[in-house]
């Protein structure tokens, strides 16, 4: 049941995209036109979902770590999804709720949040903290991925 959720702009049907898919160019299961990369934030609500998506996709994974109490997470949210609009094919950007699974939270020492944090191939690049608008985001991760 892993993958991410990608909606045919042709036909609507709605598509699984298995995560080590990500970064390939993949057609519709229905009408068999090119589906877009993802360009929404792809929730991740298990840690096993979280490792097994950070190691199979083809792309460099953005993550946010937030919770639903916290307010500057609130503010990063749109950010986010502006991130993941501008730079889909290129980068996933995935929410991860601490609240939800407090072991990945654990074992990846998110102290505060919002964390985001970029993986490619599965390492992790960077991390930081603190809400920022979308740009310093981009930044951030153009940044993560040079080094
Ligand atoms: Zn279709």
């Amino acid at each position: 049941a892993r993958g991410v959720l990608v909606p045919c702009p042709s036909c609507g049907q709605t598509n699984r995209l298995a995560y080590d898919r990500l970064g390939l160019s993949t057609r519709c299961g229905k009408c068999h036109v090119d589906l877009p990369a993802p360009d929404r934030p792809v929730d991740v609500s298990r840690s096993a979902d979280f490792d097994a998506l950070v190691r199979a996709s083809r792309v460099p994974v953005l993550v946010d770590f937030w919770a639903a109490w916290c307010g500057p997470c609130r503010m990063v949210a749109p950010e986010m999804e502006r991130v993941a609009a501008a730079h889909a094919g290129e980068w996933l950007v995935a929410k991860v709720d601490t609240e939800a699974v407090p072991d990945l939270a654990a074992r990846l020492q998110i102290q505060s949040i919002p964390t985001m944090a970029v993986f490619r191939n599965g390492v992790l690049a960077d991390r930081t903290s603190g809400a920022m608008p979308a740009a310093q985001i981009a930044a951030f991760v153009q940044n993560a991925l040079r080094s």
